[in-house]
């Protein structure tokens, strides 16, 4: 069923939703809706989101307030529009080729099933309610994570139609920057890996600190900043010593030769700036796990930190990131 669908321009004069971000920001247009598949769950899942860039109710993926109706792929709603901005990478376009190249994308750089499990277990202990997953990829956390509703989004479709069958979660293609959600939509946010890849990683940070519940909970694992010798010894240690893999060592080659991963982003982090990026949203750190800190816990390497944050309540007409 294809609805086409034509609005009026905006007070502007333009099409689409107003454009704040400066030069780099990118323009929405209106597109068709494409719908198939089962209505049910399609119906049920319309009251989950919100207008990314006004934050107001849709109207059947339509924001009145914006006049821009978002698309929907075979019941994964749209919310990144197409870069119109020459030399701006196309983050759909980056990622759906990877997720095309690719099976089971990160599971060599530390998505293990050790390590999904870990996770898994250290999201049940802050909640299993409401749960997003930011950046799901193909599922594989989400899938494992138990929690009463799951959303996940993810620059890729190609990623998302496997994330939605493998975790029954509710998912739509979105930017963090940008999160297509209510304010305190959410009891847990986790993003593993991919704050790192963020355009804007302060914006980002706010976006998941408003969209948290008051008291809710943030996961965050990010891959902090190795000097070169340091990225040797990993990956002697992964491979070599002190257990041998050459047949994962020559699939790890094979993919650096052949289609490597490059993603459009790429901020460095100490723990340290990490931390701040975090807290400069108004969450506040309560819980570091390191190798050092947790010997046990199976990350891939010291470089790996995981922040356990929680949104402090709000001052009158304080917004979080003026602490
Ligand atoms: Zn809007």
């Amino acid at each position: 069923m294809i609805h086409g669908l034509q609005f009026p321009k905006s007070a502007s004069g333009r099409r689409g939703c107003s454009n704040k971000g400066g030069p780099t920001a990118w323009t929405p247009h209106p597109i068709p809706i494409i719908i198939s598949g089962s209505k049910k769950p399609f119906e049920s899942a319309k009251s989950v989101y919100a207008c990314p860039k006004c934050k107001g109710s849709l109207d059947n993926f339509l924001c009145p307030q914006c006049s821009v109706a978002y698309p929907v792929y075979d019941g994964i709603p749209c919310f990144i529009p197409t870069s119109s901005v020459p030399d701006k990478p196309d983050v759909r376009q980056v990622y759906d080729k990877i997720y095309s190249d690719h099976h089971d994308v990160w599971v060599d750089q530390g998505r293990s099933e050790n390590f999904v499990s870990y996770f898994r277990e250290l999201a049940r202990s802050h909640t299993q309610n409401r749960v997003l997953e930011i950046g799901c990829g193909e599922g594989a956390l989400l899938a494992a994570i138990s929690a009463a509703k799951k959303s996940g989004i993810d620059p890729s479709i190609n990623a998302l139609r496997t994330a939605r069958s493998r975790s029954a979660a509710q998912c739509a293609v979105a930017r963090c920057e940008e999160l297509p959600y209510a304010s305190s939509s959410f009891d847990l946010i986790v993003t593993v890996g991919v704050m790192e890849h963020f355009e804007d990683p302060d914006a980002a940070a706010r976006e998941i600190c408003r969209v948290l519940a008051e008291s809710g909970h943030y996961i965050a694992l990010f891959q902090t900043d190795l000097s070169t010798p340091q990225r040797i010894l990993l990956k002697f240690r992964q491979y070599v010593f002190p257990t041998l893999r050459p047949i994962a060592f020559a699939r790890w080659i094979r993919k650096k030769l052949h289609n490597p991963i490059v993603q459009p982003f790429r901020k460095s982090y100490t723990i340290e700036s990490a931390r701040e990026c975090i807290e400069r949203s108004g969450l506040r750190i309560t819980e570091v796990i390191t190798r050092s800190t947790h010997p046990s816990a199976p990350l891939a390497g010291p470089h790996v930190v995981i922040f356990v944050a929680h949104k402090l309540p709000r001052g009158p007409g304080q917004q979080y990131w003026e602490r």
